[in-house]
């Protein structure tokens, strides 16, 4: 069964169809993302553009974009981003909901997150809008936000230095699309990041070596936390098919691990994150709390 559900920054698409032995359910992220260019004026070939948009701040040379360049800059976000996010983490499921038989056995799913870019030129029906200048190759700089990009932040570049002075790398666009999926900088809500403050604080983007090289700071690393957009998607079908599901079967009632079947259980399911594949686990296998990491051969019952 495929189920969908639309949130404020994706659509998510859950599949339980590919669930078998070995393959877990599937949950999509897909955004919706338009992308607009920005041009000099008048139709010429160079012109200039503000940091950031706000004519306060520096202006910089930019090019006009021909249709080559457009459509790779494009195509090169969206693998390149997709490639990052898409299939990072596993949910471990602990609400018992959606089991299968398979092998004459019933199964519980993990789930498998996967993330994917829909792309389009136009400003209508998508989660976000994202424009784009085409800078001259003498600028090095441009100030780029979360809806005003430049045509190098899909580059990799030094962001910020470690306590050894090595340098931390990062290529903007996949931590500009982790915003846009609903995540903030890697030590938001630490004292020297309070939430309520300016969370484009420098501080904000980490302060360890570990928190400076996480994706949601100044580098490349995913971290746990950062499956938070999967998790409160997985947290919308689990409500919403807890209520279909009714209350606990006498079977899982007498189950060690039956607080994982008992109806509000499924409500309160929190879907914690791993980065490495949980294969998914027999009913006796999920009651015993066990985790299954390597694919061990599945013989029918
Ligand atoms: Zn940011």
């Amino acid at each position: 069964m495929k189920q969908t559900m639309q949130f404020t920054n994706f659509n998510a698409e859950l599949n339980t169809d590919v669930c078998d032995a070995y393959n877990n359910a599937e949950l999509t992220l897909t955004l919706k993302l338009g992308f607009q260019q920005i041009n000099p004026t008048g139709n010429a070939a160079t012109g200039t553009y503000h940091d950031y948009g706000d004519p306060a701040d520096p202006l910089r040379n930019i090019i006009r974009w021909t249709p080559g360049a457009w459509s790779t800059w494009k195509a090169n976000f969206v693998s390149s981003a997709q490639q990052f996010w898409n299939g990072k983490f596993w949910l471990v499921n602990d609400s018992g909901l959606f089991q299968y038989q398979a092998l004459g056995q019933t199964f519980v799913p993990n789930i498998y997150c996967k993330m994917k870019i829909e792309s389009s030129d136009g400003t209508i029906g998508n989660h976000h809008n994202i424009s784009v200048v085409r800078l001259a190759s003498s600028e090095t700089w441009f100030g780029s936000h979360s809806t005003l990009y430049d045509s190098r932040d899909t580059d990799s570049v030094n962001k910020a230095t470690d306590s050894q002075g090595r340098a931390i790398m990062q290529r903007a666009h996949v931590h500009e699309v982790g915003h846009l999926l609903g995540l903030d900088h890697v030590d938001v809500g630490q004292a020297h990041c309070p939430a309520s403050g300016d969370t484009n604080a420098s501080a904000c983007y980490g302060v360890s070596d570990a928190s400076l090289n996480s994706v949601m700071g100044s580098g490349m690393t995913i971290r746990l936390e950062n499956a938070a957009p999967w998790r409160n998607a997985m947290r919308g079908f689990a409500v919403a098919n807890a209520l279909q599901a009714g209350p606990p079967t006498a079977l899982n009632l007498l189950m060690p691990y039956s607080r994982l079947f008992a109806f509000p259980t499924h409500l309160l399911a929190s879907w914690p994150a791993r980065l490495t594949r949980h294969y998914p686990r027999t009913l006796a296998e999920a009651a015993a709390g066990m985790n299954i990491t390597s694919r061990i051969t599945r013989m029918a019952a």
